[in-house]
Formats: structure tokens, C-alpha cells, sequence
């Protein structure tokens, strides 16, 4: 799960701190020493040869050795300080320890520089253009002018996406305090096809079981004889309840029937499948409303695919506008390797991700938490 986008990150991180080699101060070499001492010893011959001049040679050879061992003191104490000789662990504190010394800051310059890669990672990985935006802004507030040295390029990171992320509400006390004064609790659920709902549904109505909840299922999708059967094979899996009628019918007509069915029979909780044709359709999203207003949805939730990035996106967006998201499920997150969908759409439609869908089985259904999720991107 965001393996790629993980692995993008660390190796971002990771180039955009190594110290800058061609900005520190020159290692004198061992080469520079024996030069000297070379010349020292070439100048001490030819000097020698002139017998006049001894003792004014003797008095320059002392000098130019007085002046070598000089150099020698300070050459070394230069390599002492940029480079301790310590142990273990040490040698790679080097790097912090130079940028420390020389205070640098990062210029504006070098921090374009600097997000132009990851810009291009976060890109490529589905993050959204704007909430790329909003971590260059975040980046840019808290980090031009800053001690290179001093700066965190993986823990600024994870801010900024703990920033964006939507918190989630505990979905199951919701749930909970509802019920203490309305039953049944009424989901509708809306995607497009194709995304994993009629799955997702029976995730989500065999976690609720799972917590000593009743539901049952209204397949209100009537456009579709093969989303009728596909949800029933759902119910018959899971043993619940399923409220269905004729291809063709008012799918308000079956929500309505299943909150009834629900009352007569004590069951906590419904939950109502809906018809995905296309999400710019606007009979679609005008039947939608219908069935959400009919039922009084207490929650609506739509279900989109992580691993599609912007169309994920636009598809919530399209739906919040419509009939008001409470919520987001994304489906086949285990096949998502890049991970910019969760970033984003939270961020965007400026709705909490509440589960994720990580497998074909109905135990395959996650609590979204954003520090598991920060986690997974190997930024905690
Ligand atoms: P619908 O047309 O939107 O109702 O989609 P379905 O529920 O029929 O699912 C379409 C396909 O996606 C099926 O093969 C599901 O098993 C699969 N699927 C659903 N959710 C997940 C998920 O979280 N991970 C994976 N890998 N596959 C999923």
C-alpha cells in the first residue's frame, strides 16, 4: 500500500538533505603538505650549491620549515574540527555538524529548487495540484531562512500532511449516539460503478454486525438487474436482510420500503445502495437527492477508487455538491501504490476519509487513521 510514493518521499528526503560537498571548505590534501616539502627540499639544494649565501640560506630553510610546521598545526586542527575522530555512530553526524558551522540559511532560491523534485513526486503520485500548492506554502512559511542545518525536511513533511488530512469522527459512536434517539440510523451510500460500492456496502453492514448491530440492505440501484443480484448475494453471504423490487422501479420507493421494514423489525441501521450510471449525469444526481431526502439520510458517504486519482476526486466533489457528503470511503487502497488520492481528497471536498478498502473480503475494511496513514508513507 503507497509503496511507490513511500519510497519517492525517502529518497527525497534523503538527497535534499545530504550536505552540500562543493560548498565546504576544501579538506586540505596530504597532496598540498608533500608538495611543500618537496619544493622545501628542491630550494634547500639549489641553495646549498651557493657557498656565498649559506648562512642567508641556512636563516630562509629554517624559516620556510618554522612556517611548514605552521601550517601543519593548523591543518590538522581544521581536520579535527570539521571532522571529529569519535566513534561508532559519529561519522555520520559529520554532515549537520559542517552545515551548523557555517550557518547556512536556505534561500528562496534553493528551496525552488529544492520542492521542483518533490513537486514532481507528489504529482506523480495523484496528490491533487492544490494541496501540492498548499505544502509549498507550508514549506516555503517555515522554511526560507532556516538554519540548514537545523531543518527537518521529513518531520515538516509530515505536518503538512497532518495539516491537510481531515480528521475522522469516531463513525461508530455517531452511529451509537444517534440511535439512542432515532432508529433505524439511515446510510446512503453513492459512486460510481464499477468503484466497489455493492462491496464496500456489505464491508460496512458486516463491520456494524460485527459490533452487535442490525442492518439491512436497500437496493436502490434499480437501473441495474445485475446490482440488484450482486447486492443479494451480499445479504445471503452475510445472512442480513436485503429490500429489493423490480428493475425499473423508483429507487426512493425502495429506501422508503427499507426504513420501514427496518422500524417493524427493530434493526439499527440502513443501509441504501444507489445507482452510479455517471456522476455528471445530473438525472443521476437529482434521483439521488431524491432517495437521500426521502430517506433522511443520517449519513451519506461516497465510495470512490484510490487508485484514481483525480477522477476519485472530481467524482466526491460532483456528489458533495448534489446531496452534501458526510464522509469518504476509498476502496482497493491495497492496490494503490501511490497514495495521492487519500492525501487529497479530504483536503479538496474538505471530507473526512472514514474507512479503507483493502481487499476483495469483508473483513478487508479499515478505520481510516491519518497517523497509521502518515505512518505508511514512512513519515512518522
Ligand atoms: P460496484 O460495481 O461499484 O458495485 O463494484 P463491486 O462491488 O462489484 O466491485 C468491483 C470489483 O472490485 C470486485 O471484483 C470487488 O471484489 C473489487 N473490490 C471491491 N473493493 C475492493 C478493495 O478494497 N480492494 C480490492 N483489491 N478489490 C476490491
Amino acid at each position: 500500500m503507497f509503496k511507490f510514493l513511500k519510497e519517492k518521499l525517502k529518497g527525497w528526503i534523503s538527497k535534499a538533505e545530504k550536505p552540500e560537498t562543493e560548498e565546504l571548505p576544501e579538506k586540505p590534501e596530504k597532496k598540498d603538505k608533500e608538495d611543500k616539502k618537496k619544493d622545501k627540499s628542491e630550494k634547500h639544494i639549489q641553495k646549498s650549491k651557493k657557498d656565498t649565501k649559506r648562512q642567508e640560506q641556512k636563516a630562509n630553510k629554517k624559516e620556510e620549515e618554522l612556517q611548514i610546521q605552521q601550517e601543519e598545526i593548523v591543518n590538522e586542527t581544521k581536520e579535527e574540527k570539521f571532522y571529529p575522530v569519535k566513534e561508532g555512530k559519529d561519522k555520520e553526524e559529520k554532515p549537520k555538524q559542517l552545515f551548523s558551522l557555517f550557518k547556512k540559511k536556505l534561500t528562496e532560491e534553493k528551496f525552488e529548487e529544492l520542492f521542483q523534485d518533490l513537486e514532481l513526486i507528489l504529482l506523480q503520485n495523484n496528490v491533487a495540484l492544490e494541496v501540492v500548492d498548499k505544502i509549498k506554502s507550508d514549506f516555503k512559511n517555515n522554511l526560507i531562512g532556516e538554519d540548514l542545518a537545523k531543518i527537518n525536511l521529513k518531520q515538516k513533511l509530515k505536518e503538512s500532511i497532518e495539516e491537510i488530512l481531515v480528521s475522522p469522527p469516531d463513525f461508530l459512536n455517531e452511529i451509537k449516539q444517534t440511535l439512542s434517539v432515532k432508529k433505524p440510523f439511515i446510510i446512503t451510500f453513492v459512486g460510481i460503478n464499477g468503484v466497489g460500492k455493492t462491496t464496500t456496502i456489505a464491508k460496512v453492514a458486516d463491520f456494524l454486525t460485527r459490533q452487535k448491530l442490525s442492518c439491512c440492505l436497500a437496493a436502490a440501484d434499480t437501473y441495474r438487474a445485475a446490482s440488484i443480484e450482486q447486492l443479494q448475494k451480499h445479504a445471503d453471504n452475510l445472512k442480513i436482510p436485503i429490500i429489493k423490487k423490480d428493475y425499473g422501479t423508483d429507487p426512493a420507493s425502495v429506501g422508503f420500503d427499507a426504513i420501514q421494514y427496518a422500524k417493524k423489525h427493530h434493526i439499527d441501521i440502513v443501509l441504501i445502495d444507489t445507482a452510479g450510471r455517471m456522476h455528471t449525469k445530473d438525472s443521476l444526481m437529482k434521483e439521488i437527492e431524491k432517495i437521500s431526502r426521502v430517506a433522511q439520510s443520517d449519513m451519506k458517504i461516497f465510495i470512490g477508487e484510490s487508485i484514481t486519482g483525480n477522477d476519485a476526486i472530481e467524482q466526491a466533489k460532483s456528489f458533495d455538491e448534489a446531496i452534501g457528503l458526510t464522509g469518504i470511503i476509498l476502496s482497493k487502497a491495497d492496490v494503490d501504490e501511490k497514495g495521492g488520492t487519500a492525501i487529497s481528497v479530504g483536503y479538496i471536498t474538505k471530507k473526512p476519509i472514514l474507512f479503507l478498502g483493502t481487499g476483495q473480503d469483508y473483513k478487508d475494511l479499515e478505520v481510516f487513521d491519518k497517523y497509521k496513514f502518515i505512518e505508511s508513507l514512512g513519515l512518522s
